[in-house]
């Protein structure tokens, strides 16, 4: 037959398997998330240092040229060759200034806003170049500084100033101008986030190296959306986005310049596709963890419960032998942990069992021979087996009787009365108690001594005794000079009946005395009975038995009183 039984091995394997694969599963998405976003941390992170590097150069750039046009247009070399419009002078002065202030341009115009000089192009003179605010601000008195973008790939940084005579009047322009080479920036930046960059100067897109048809996309504008936040609210923005018709995660920071003004804003943008390579590979390697992890868990599990259940296998076959008469076996089981401890007990019990058995073969066999006569002195023979089985059932007893009288205790009568109420509830059946407690007892001791109270004690509890008929009903000692009295299957009546008769026969019982007066006592008993239910209170039980008892006094003692507490529901 094919029983449906499992080795306790598979009860404890099984689950455990299936908690440790739960756990990996739930660990290698955390995992996961862990990393994305550690990946989007770092990126901000690395932005944010490239923003602010830039924007530190940015300013530190308006720093060197306003200086250095200031410088520029109050050189008295300078106002003297401009008024005369002597480009080879103005280029010989710039020169030096050009390189002592660390920028990289000069251009002066005459009062028209037409070049009279350029330090890096000396061609090309004569054109206006109205067309740059800061030589139009210059030309009306101001100095100003720009961030222009010349060319798509080139940034200068601008400043224009005046120059005047020694009148006042304004006579021509220098503009002092840093450049920044923007697509250098991009590479740089392309080569840090290993993604593609692009850097807009306002919304427009200046430098970038997401490359479509194997041209840089420039010249188009930020998405509306993105440049209302970078550039409006001169927030960061991050988010996935349709970029030249493929999907991005793009990082997306403004550039501030020293006015507070988001002038432009970088932008970082990497291909979804990378990052699903990248959250599949920390996926892969998780799950290789984790199934690692799992095989040694299932290893070191399989040697534990191997280490367990092999013993027990072996004791039980052991076991088996011994029911089937193989008394002289060696229990190779042993050990100080507790299956060591039940192979240890196993022998003895196995060699005690031996012993007796080969004790009685060799009495038979003295008998066969003739040498004894077969009779067999069952008291001799078990004596000492006998003794220690009483001595056990004394210590078991001992403990449930009261030392004075000899009757069962307050702890024997507590479990008594849990035993006969879960009885009665189960048989919906009367379960009723005495309370007894001995009259004016204080007088008695004062009168007699303690020692010849002692002796009352113990007559009134043997009188309770032996009133007592069914072998059911249960008499104790509840303490100092009160006793209970447990009547299973008795209603009301009988109970009173047999209160009235404990009552009486303690009334007529004479106390052994030295003084032979012939002492007496009487005692007040109080009853209680109840058919309990389910959700009866047993101490409800036992204190309207005690309110009984409390009447039986206060009515005038050595009598009865009962409360039925089914009529009281
Ligand atoms: P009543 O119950 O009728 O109201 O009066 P009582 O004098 O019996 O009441 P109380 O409870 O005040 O006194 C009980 C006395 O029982 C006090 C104590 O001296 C005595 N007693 C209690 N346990 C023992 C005992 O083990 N041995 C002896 N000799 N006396 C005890
Ligand atoms: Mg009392
Ligand atoms: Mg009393």
């Amino acid at each position: 037959m094919n029983t449906k039984k499992r080795s306790f091995k598979f009860k404890i394997i099984i689950p455990t398997v299936v908690i440790l694969i739960a756990l990996v599963v739930v660990i290698n998405v955390f995992q996961t998330i862990r990393l994305a976003n550690i990946g989007n941390s770092l990126i901000n992170e690395k932005l944010s240092s490239v923003t602010n590097g830039l924007n530190f150069y940015l300013e530190e750039s308006m720093g060197k040229s306003n200086v250095a046009a200031l410088t520029a247009a109050r050189n008295p070399d300078v106002i003297k060759a401009v008024v005369a419009r002597d480009t080879t002078k103005l280029v010989q002065t710039l020169a030096p200034i050009c390189e002592s202030y660390l920028i990289d341009y000069f251009t002066i115009t005459d009062k028209d806003g037409m070049v009279l000089a350029r330090t890096y192009d000396a061609e090309s003179y004569g054109d206006s170049i109205l067309n740059q605010q800061n030589i139009v601000d210059a030309l009306n008195g101001k100095v100003s500084t720009y961030f222009e973008s010349g060319t798509l790939i080139m940034v200068s940084i601008r400043t224009g100033a005046p120059i005047l005579d020694e009148d006042g009047k304004i006579v021509g322009a220098v503009s002092a101008g840093v450049r920044f080479d923007i697509d250098d920036k991009v590479e740089a930046l392309k080569a840090l986030f290993d993604s593609e960059v692009t850097i807009f100067y306002g919304d427009t897109r200046i430098a970038t190296t997401i490359v479509r048809d194997g041209r840089s996309i420039v010249g188009t504008t930020l998405d509306k959306r993105v440049a209302e936040i970078v550039l409006g609210e001169k927030r960061e923005y991050s988010g996935d986005e349709d970029v030249l018709g493929a999907k991005y995660k793009i990082y997306c920071k403004p550039l501030i310049n020293p006015h507070d003004e988001a002038f432009a804003a970088i932008f970082v943008a990497i291909p979804l596709e990378n990052l699903m390579l990248e959250t599949n590979s920390s996926i892969r390697n998780g799950i290789i963890i984790g199934l690692g992890g799992l095989a040694i868990a299932i290893v070191l599990l399989y040697i534990m419960i191997s280490s367990l259940s092999q013993p027990i296998t072996i004791l039980s076959g052991d076991l088996r032998d011994i029911a089937n008469g193989n008394l002289g076996i060696d229990i190779t089981v042993k050990g100080n942990d507790e299956v060591g401890n039940l192979g240890e007990s196993l022998q003895k019990v196995a060699d005690i069992l031996h012993k007796l058995l080969s004790d009685i073969n060799q009495t038979i066999e003295e008998h066969e021979k003739g040498n004894i006569d077969f009779f067999l002195d069952t008291d001799e023979f078990f004596g000492d087996y006998r003794k220690l089985a009483d001595n056990i059932i004394d210590l078991a007893a001992l403990g449930m009787r009261d030392q004075l009288t000899g009757i069962p205790n307050r702890r024997a009568f507590d479990n008594r009365l849990s035993m006969e109420w879960g009885r009665a509830i189960r048989e919906n059946n009367y379960l009723s108690v005495l309370v007894l407690d001995v009259d004016k007892f204080k007088n008695y001791n004062d009168t007699f001594g303690h020692q010849q109270g002692d002796v009352a004690l113990k007559t009134v509890a043997k009188t309770v005794r032996d009133a007592l008929k069914r072998p059911a009903d249960f008499p104790a000692r509840w303490g100092g000079e009160e006793f209970v009295v447990l009547l299973p299957s008795t209603d009301t009546e009988g109970a009173v009946v047999v209160a009235e008769n404990v009552r009486k026969e303690i009334e007529n019982a004479v106390i052994p005395c030295a003084d032979e007066r012939g002492a007496r006592v009487t005692v007040s008993i109080g009853v209680c009975s109840q058919v309990p239910m389910r959700d009866s209170i047993i101490e409800d039980f036992i204190l309207s038995a005690d309110a009984a008892l409390y009447r039986a006094k206060e009515n005038g003692r050595n009598r009865v009183e009962a409360n039925d507490s089914n009529q009281a529901r």
